[in-house]
């Protein structure tokens, strides 16, 4: 099968290759995102696998579903970037990988959370410049405090076991409470209580409807003064203008961001040379108890590694089969 890889960057290159040496599929890589003016270069293809930044929406699978397309396959979990509805119309399969590395997601959650609290990122840039101050640099004991998770998925699920090792105290708030949670002591509350009582919150819920600016400024009242706040999920459960007002009054004491709100403009590219034209973004830069990485939570060779694996397994499943255990429809996830 003839396949065209989209937003491919070297990782991707060097990962699925090594994964299609016992599959041999004809993978050919495109470096730009597959939007409405690159679709073309679909065309004489059977299937695109594709990243979170590219665009399926109708037109674009119109124009793929006229070039012979019959499958989509994500190369990640996430698929709000899919019109599922129009594939659907257009008897285009979608697949995806559901889980690659829950590990390595929570083992960044941790690393930003430690990065802020013990403000490693100004040490860093302190000592290479000879300042050995120790002003302004002070932490807290993770052991003992209240950590909330928005969510106790895989993700969330990792992140309490790892947490737990620290001695902190796990509340969470999930509408489907997880027995292994419950099983290490993790108590489930509402999310008024949840906000009002940790020290550090970390979210780790999907983007839905329900969860869209979850972190508003109503829930920022109801937090402590100078909590740490990590989001790896998704940009949009954090309401960015609430927060940079929270951070503005000291009501947020540490923000650590892996995704934004308006990622698709900014991430994954090296703008190093040009001005960043989206004001909340360069905001959230100049704030002292702020860190910010570029979606690269799922960044371990372990995540890629897996990521290709499933991936072009799900291919093989729908090229011998038409179905896959990975498909995704309008109406529900295939479990
Ligand atoms: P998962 O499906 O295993 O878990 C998500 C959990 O959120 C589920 O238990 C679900 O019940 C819960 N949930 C749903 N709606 C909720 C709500 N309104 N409030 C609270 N909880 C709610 O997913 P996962 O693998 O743990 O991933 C979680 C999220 O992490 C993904 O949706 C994705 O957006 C994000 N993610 C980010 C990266 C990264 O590199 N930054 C990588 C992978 C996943």
């Amino acid at each position: 099968m003839r396949i065209a890889v989209f937003s491919t960057k070297s990782y991707d290159r060097e990962f699925l290759q090594a994964a299609n040496s016992s599959y041999g599929y004809d993978l050919v890589f495109f470096e730009p995102h597959l939007t409405r003016e690159t679709c073309g270069l679909a065309s004489g293809f059977e299937a695109v696998c594709v990243f979170v930044n590219d665009l399926l929406d109708t037109d674009v699978l119109k124009a793929l579903s006229e070039y012979g397309i019959r499958l989509v396959a994500l190369r990640c979990a996430g698929f709000n970037n899919v019109d599922l509805v129009s594939a659907a119309e257009l008897g285009i399969t979608v697949v995806r990988v559901p889980a690659y590395s829950p590990q390595a997601v929570a083992e960044h959650t941790v690393a930003l959370m430690l990065s802020l609290n013990r403000k490693l990122h100004r040490a860093y840039a302190r000592v290479r410049e000879g300042n050995f101050s120790l002003e302004g640099l002070l932490g807290f004991n993770l052991a003992g405090k209240n950590v909330g998770i928005i969510g106790t998925g895989k993700i969330g699920t990792a992140l309490a076991k790892i947490i737990t090792g620290f001695g902190c105290n796990v509340l969470a708030f999930d509408p489907y409470p997880n027995p292994e949670c419950k099983a290490m002591g993790v108590s489930y509350t509402d999310p008024s209580t949840l906000f009002k009582e940790s020290d550090i919150i970390s979210l780790h819920c999907p983007l839905t409807p329900e969860t869209h600016h979850f972190i508003n400024s109503n829930a920022l009242k109801k937090m402590k003064t100078g909590v740490l706040i990590i989001n790896t999920s998704r940009g949009a459960v954090v309401d960015t203008k609430a927060v940079i007002s929270a951070l503005k009054s000291g009501k947020i004491g540490y923000l650590g961001l892996d995704v934004y709100e308006e990622e698709e403009e900014l991430f994954f590219e090296d703008l190093s040379n040009e001005v960043i034209q989206d004001d909340l973004f360069a905001r959230l830069l100049t704030f002292p108890n702020v860190l910010i990485t570029g979606h690269q939570a799922f960044f371990t060779r372990e995540a890629l590694e897996a990521i290709a694996e499933t991936t072009l397994s799900n291919i093989t499943d729908f090229e011998k089969s038409g179905s896959c255990v990975n498909q995704i429809t309008a109406d529900r996830i295939k479990k």
